[in-house]
């Protein structure tokens, strides 16, 4: 049976934390292959509305290029409206790999949110959902919040955590601090390039 994977986010910008959750759910699952799915409109309302999407799918690219696993999908920067991973995840069943099962990887911190997801007992039932290590959230500890019949349909992955945030790079870029180091160096000079992030 063949495994994939779908990585979503903002991904505004995309980091090594992102790169190595996917690296090491791709790694601990056996994961063909994993696509990363920059959304179009958040579902969720974000403190500051995301920069433009053929950005952040740029930088998505430049981060992943050299992996021979990873792929980045426009699916939801094409998609009108507000993105949901259950859309994403049924696209891909259908139009990807039908006889695959699909994993949907987040970090800890994306579980304590699972239940404000659009329809996300749908989601669930159409793909495995794994939360790996996020310096700071407890991801077993959020999977024991969740309702009894709703637990068991999620897993956690113990995986190297790092303390990276875009949020953090962001207001790096913005206050002419280093980000070296914290996403792949043609992703920081993309953000320089196309002075993202310089407005605060
Ligand atoms: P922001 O600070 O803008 O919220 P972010 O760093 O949280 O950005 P997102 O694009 O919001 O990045 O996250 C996309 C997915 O990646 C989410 O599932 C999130 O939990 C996960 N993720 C982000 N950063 C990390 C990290 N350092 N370690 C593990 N998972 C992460
Ligand atoms: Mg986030």
């Amino acid at each position: 049976m063949r495994a994939m994977g779908i990585m979503g986010g903002t991904f505004d910008p995309i980091h090594y934390g992102h790169l190595l959750a996917a690296e090491a759910a791709r790694e601990a699952l056996g994961l063909e292959e994993i696509w990363f799915v920059p959304c179009g409109q958040p579902a969720l309302p974000k403190a500051e509305p995301p920069c433009a999407g053929h950005h952040r799918y740029s930088m998505t690219v430049l981060a992943t290029v050299t992996h021979p696993q990873f792929r980045v999908s426009r699916v939801e920067l094409d998609r009108p409206g507000p993105s949901y991973a259950v859309d994403t995840v049924r696209f891909f069943r259908t139009e990807v790999a039908p006889e695959a099962e699909w994993y949907f990887i987040t970090g800890a911190d994306a579980l304590a949110q699972l239940p404000e997801w659009y329809e996300y007992r749908t989601l669930l039932h159409l793909c495995h959902f794994v939360a790996v290590t996020r310096p700071g959230y407890d991801a077993e500890e959020f999977r024991q919040q969740l309702a009894a019949e709703i637990a068991p349909q999620v897993q956690t992955l113990r995986t190297p955590g790092v303390d990276i945030s875009s949020s953090e790079i962001r207001e790096r870029v913005r206050t002419g601090r280093s980000i070296r180091y914290l996403t792949p160096d043609p992703v920081a000079a993309y953000i320089y390039k196309h002075r993202l992030y310089l407005a605060g």
